[in-house]
């Protein structure tokens, strides 16, 4: 599953170095599979003989060791919690990981510290800590189960949603995955019924209505081949609904016609667009990543066309996402060859700290007003 099984090593290898364009490279590869290790399942590896789009998100580029960018962008802002797999960072939802290793590693993955370093999945006394915790928390109203890889481990999702379902205060529960696109064939019509029963509508009292739905992950038009929609399809069908999260990318995604197509594929075939994310300044990404400004110029089109087709454009410093709007002008700080995009967030920064309980995050700070204030490492266009 994890790797071609029907290829032999030299392939592999082959696939592997698809990048290098001498010896060089091959050797610089080498070292990039040290430091972030390459990971894809069979399904993408047929995927990578058709699609360049989908290569580059998943094979190392020797361009990976120059890097401007932090390890953990992702972990900064939230509690390092004594519940393991329990993270809080907003006053209204949390989020739960019950497995940290994925199928296939995203090459500009925001988590990457934890994924590809084969952090334990949690125990089921774990998951019975955490739901313990949840229950507690009664601003809470959402969990969201994310990764890693939520349906690598289908004992412990289905063991975590029977008791998150059970709390009177938790109402919203999403599962982010990427196994759309990574692993399409687990979606067996059994699997996604027993998905489908945890949507619990409530006609007479809508107050007590509980939804479960699918935060999915598709950054090209090329993910979308017909085992990828069939699957998504039997979801959809049984009343699950769809989101989809896109990172953008350089040179894969970053241009009008690739973006706007792939948002009306997924709108056409019942998947809603909804976030845009700019690519996080993760170490190893670095020439993944676009100025937030192109990002604004491609959503500033999107605008102009069908809502139903746009979803929020946001970036992410480590103090809580912030979204873009077509009027939006960026403020710049620029430090030695690093450009910073200095922003005030929505978020009160004693709330915050109440909340994730601990300081803030590094390049963070309190305006006047208590409002978190932060810096996020731009991403380059040449
Ligand atoms: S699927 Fe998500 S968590 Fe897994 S490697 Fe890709 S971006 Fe990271």
């Amino acid at each position: 599953m994890e790797i071609l099984e029907k290829k032999d090593k030299k392939d592999i290898d082959q696939i592997i170095n698809h990048f290098a364009e001498n010896e060089e490279d091959i050797e610089i590869i080498k070292q990039v599979k040290k430091v972030y290790p390459v990971k894809y399942t069979s399904f993408l590896a047929e995927l990578f003989l058709k699609s360049e789009a989908i290569r580059k998100q998943f094979l190392p580029s020797p361009l990976e060791l120059k890097t401007n960018g932090t390890p953990t962008p992702f972990e900064e802002g939230k509690k390092a919690s004594k519940t393991y797999g329990l993270e809080r960072l907003y006053r209204d939802r949390v989020l739960i990981t019950p497995h940290f290793d994925c199928p296939a590693y995203c090459r500009f993955c925001y988590k990457k510290s934890r994924v590809m370093r084969n952090k334990p999945s949690m125990t089921f006394e774990e998951i019975n800590a955490v739901v313990s915790e949840v229950s507690k928390m009664k601003e809470v109203r959402g969990a969201l189960i994310t990764g890693g890889e939520p349906f690598l481990d289908q004992d412990k999702l289905f063991y975590l949603l029977d008791k998150l379902i059970e709390l009177n205060n938790i109402k919203e529960i999403r599962i982010g995955t990427r196994t759309l696109l990574t692993m399409p064939e687990i979606y067996t019509e059994d699997l996604c019924f027993k998905l489908s029963t945890y949507n619990q509508i409530n006609s007479s009292d809508p107050e007590k209505s509980k939804y479960l739905a699918i935060n999915v992950h598709f950054n090209h038009p090329d993910e979308l081949v017909p085992e990828v929609i069939q699957a998504c399809n039997k979801l959809t069908s049984r009343g699950i609904i769809l989101r989809n999260q896109t990172v953008l990318l350089k040179g894969i995604n970053d241009n009008i016609a690739t973006m706007s197509r792939l948002f009306q594929l997924l709108i056409r075939n019942n998947i809603i667009p909804y976030y845009m994310n700019h690519c996080m300044p993760v170490e190893g990404s670095d020439h993944l990543r676009t100025s937030v400004q192109k990002g604004l110029d491609i959503y500033k089109f999107l605008c102009t066309e069908s809502s139903t087709a746009i979803p929020h454009y946001v970036y992410a410093p480590s103090g809580g996402k912030v979204h873009v709007g077509p009027d939006t002008k960026f403020e710049y700080v620029h430090d030695k060859h690093i450009r910073y995009i200095k922003v005030k967030t929505l978020y009160k920064a004693e709330e915050f700290k109440k909340i994730a309980k601990k300081e803030l995050p590094p390049m963070h700070e309190v305006t006047e007003d208590g409002y978190i204030q932060g810096l996020y490492i731009d991403g380059k266009d040449e």
